[in-house]
């Protein structure tokens, strides 16, 4: 089995009585797709805010590459190669495309705003936010604002910002949401590809995108994971139907 880059152990978050996330225990190798996915409530969006750093686990511990990152923020957690993606809200729609690679990547880096001038002076760190413009194919579109790329290119976007710090994996919460059929599709082929710079835990809706993506499916419900597989043991699971595929068909 190839290389185990992130896991997730015995996690568990509630808010009063409620269990949002109770004993969670998932993982994600290297070159893999796995979705995540379940009813609205279940849990998806608490369990990545606690892998990306932004909530606090009542127990449980986040390891990414054999280490302990639990105790660590969102800023630390990046930087020790969390890629999180698809928070539209960060970019920065009247700067342009290589201004929001530029500023990512720093605010990531924790420096301060008053070194942004000096920072876009600064050839080596240019070069890096192109080259991670050039892996996204946005090259080409550095210099439009960012409210005229698309909603697909956006999200193609914020990938340019992660890869700028080299994540090992990517989280991303909904990437399709908001997206027409042929931008889902579009986006579908990008991170088809993606998987290759780093394996992807991805929570999904979009059904199409996630048996096309996935090399694992896990299925969350109430909190807990109800079903891990394939995407041809997900599709026959019963639980898996009653609790989740069910209320579609
Ligand atoms: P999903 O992303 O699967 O739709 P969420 O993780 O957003 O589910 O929510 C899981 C449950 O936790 C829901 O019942 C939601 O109302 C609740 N919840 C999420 N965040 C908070 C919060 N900050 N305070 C209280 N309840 C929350
Ligand atoms: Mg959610």
């Amino acid at each position: 089995m190839s290389e185990l880059i992130l896991a997730t152990h015995n996690l568990s978050k509630s808010f009063g009585a409620l269990k949002a996330t109770d004993d969670v225990s998932i993982n994600l190798r290297a070159g893999e797709i796995h979705a995540l996915i379940g009813p609205n409530g279940a849990g998806k969006s608490t369990l990545i805010a606690q892998i990306s750093g932004g909530l606090r686990p009542d127990a449980g511990r986040v390891m990414l590459m054999g280490r302990d990152v639990t105790q660590y923020g969102t800023a630390t957690r990046a930087r020790a190669g969390l890629g999180r993606t698809f928070q539209i809200s960060a970019l920065a729609m009247e700067d342009s495309v290589l201004e929001n690679v530029l500023l990512g990547a720093l605010g990531a880096e924790g420096r301060p705003w008053r070194f942004w001038s000096r920072a876009t002076a600064d050839a080596e760190m240019r070069a890096r936010a192109m080259t991670a413009l050039e892996r996204v194919g946005l090259a080409d579109d550095h210099d439009k604002r960012t409210a005229e790329l698309s909603h697909g290119q956006r999200r193609q976007l914020e990938v340019a910002v992660a890869l700028t710090l080299s994540p090992r994996a990517f989280l991303m919460d909904e990437p399709m949401a908001g997206l027409g059929a042929g931008g889902s599709k579009r986006l579908t082929g990008f991170l088809d590809g993606l998987r290759e710079e780093a394996p992807i835990l991805l929570v999904e809706h979009d059904m199409d995108a996630v048996f096309a993506l996935a090399d694992r499916i896990s299925v969350l419900a109430s909190g807990r994971v109800i079903a891990t597989g394939t995407v041809a043991e997900i599709r026959a699971d019963r639980a898996v139907r009653t609790a989740y595929l069910g209320e579609d068909a």
